[in-house]
C-alpha cells in the first residue's frame, strides 16, 4: 500500500516523526538545565519549557500538514506561530508501507481528533526520574482511540549511551503494535502499577482490594501502559480523577492493539470526541488480560466516589 496511503496511516506516520522531534526537544531542554518550571492549578501539576516547546512543535507540525485535524493539547499556550526550527515535516516510511485496517480506510482528516500530551510525567522529569517520561499522541475517530504513538525520550538512558537514547512505540487496533516486544507478566502474579505523586486513601484502598503480589509506584500514564505491554505490570489502577484524555488516548490505542483494555473503574470505556470533558473523572483501569477480575475487585465505596461520565 505504498501508492496512496489512507489518511489515518499518513497521520500516524507524521505523528511518529513528530513525537520523535518532541522527544529530542524534551532532551535538549533538560541538557540546557533551564527547565522553566511553572506550577499549574492542581497539586503536583507542573509545566516546564519542555512541555511548552514540545506541544508547540507537535501541534504546529501536524496542523501544517493536516489543517483539518482537530488537535487538543494539554498545555494552555498563547496563540503564537511556532518557530520554524520546531517544525517537523518527516513521516515514518515504514508506517506508510502498512495497510490501513479496512474500517478506517475511508476516514477523512476532518473526522479525526488528536490528543496531545507533549510531556507525560512532568513531575518526574523535574526530579530526574527520566524513564517515567513519555510524549503521547492519540488519534480518535468517532470517539474511539484508533491509533497511538508513545515516545520515550530517555529510553536506555541508564546505559549512558547518547546514540541509543529514546524509542517510539505505536499501534493501531486491527493492525498491531510496533517498536517494542510484547511480553506478559510471568505466572499468575498480580503486579499493580499506580501513581507515585497523586495518591490518596481511595487510590491505595483500591490497589489493596486487588490483592496484589506486588505494587509499583511510578510516574506517567504512558509509562504505566508501557509497563503493561512489556510484562512489567499486570494492571494499571488509578481510582481517582486526575488523568486526562491526552494521558489515555494514545496509550489506550496501543494497549488495545495488543488485546488489552482501558476503562474507568466501573469498566466503562472513555470517549475521545472533540467535545468531551478532559478529565477522566472515574479513574483509570488498564490491563493486558483479566480486566474483568480487576474490575470486579473495585470496592463499592470507590465506585460510589467515582461516577462514570
Ligand atoms: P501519575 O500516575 O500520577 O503520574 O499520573 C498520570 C498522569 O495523570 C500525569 O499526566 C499526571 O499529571 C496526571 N494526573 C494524575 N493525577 C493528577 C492530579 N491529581 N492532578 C494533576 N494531574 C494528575
Ligand atoms: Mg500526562
Ligand atoms: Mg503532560
Amino acid at each position: 500500500m505504498s501508492g496512496n496511503p489512507a489518511v489515518v496511516m499518513r497521520v500516524v506516520a507524521s505523528a511518529y516523526a513528530v513525537a520523535e522531534k518532541a522527544g529530542s526537544i524534551v532532551r535538549s531542554v533538560l541538557r540546557s538545565g533551564e527547565l522553566g518550571i511553572v506550577q499549574k492549578t492542581g497539586v503536583n501539576d507542573l509545566q516546564t519549557l519542555a512541555d511548552r516547546l514540545a506541544q508547540q512543535s507537535i501541534c504546529a507540525s501536524l496542523s501544517r500538514r493536516f489543517p483539518k485535524l482537530t488537535i487538543i493539547g494539554e498545555e494552555d499556550l498563547p496563540d503564537e506561530e511556532a518557530k520554524e526550527d520546531l517544525i517537523e515535516d518527516g513521516q515514518a516510511e515504514d508506517i506508510l508501507q502498512k495497510t490501513c485496517p479496512v474500517q478506517y480506510s475511508d476516514v477523512k482528516e476532518e473526522e479525526l481528533v488528536v490528543w496531545v500530551d507533549p510531556l507525560d510525567g512532568t513531575k518526574e522529569y523535574t526530579e530526574g526520574l527520566l524513564d517515567n517520561v513519555t510524549v503521547l499522541i492519540g488519534i480518535a475517530y468517532k470517539g474511539k482511540a484508533i491509533a497511538g504513538v508513545i515516545n520515550q525520550p530517555f529510553y536506555n538512558y541508564q546505559l549512558g549511551a547518547e546514540a541509543d537514547l529514546g524509542r517510539t512505540l505505536w499501534g493501531i487496533p486491527g493492525l498491531g503494535a510496533f517498536g517494542f516486544q510484547l511480553q506478559e507478566v510471568p505466572g499468575e502474579r498480580r503486579i499493580i502499577t499506580t501513581t507515585r505523586s497523586h495518591s490518596n486513601k481511595i487510590v491505595t484502598d483500591c490497589v489493596d482490594a486487588m490483592e496484589p503480589h506486588e505494587v509499583i509506584r511510578v510516574g506517567g500514564a504512558g509509562n504505566k501502559i508501557v509497563q503493561l505491554v512489556e510484562g512489567k505490570a499486570s494492571a494499571y489502577v488509578f481510582a481517582s480523577p486526575g488523568c486526562k484524555k491526552w494521558d489515555t488516548c494514545g496509550p489506550e490505542a496501543i494497549l488495545r492493539a495488543v488485546g488489552g483494555e482501558l476503562t474507568d473503574m466501573h469498566g466503562n470505556a472513555y470517549s475521545y470526541h472533540a467535545n468531551v470533558k478532559h478529565m477522566n473523572s472515574a479513574g483509570v483501569l488498564a490491563t493486558l488480560h483479566n480486566h474483568q477480575y480487576y474490575a470486579s475487585r473495585v470496592p463499592q465505596s470507590v465506585l460510589q466516589a467515582l461516577t462514570s461520565d
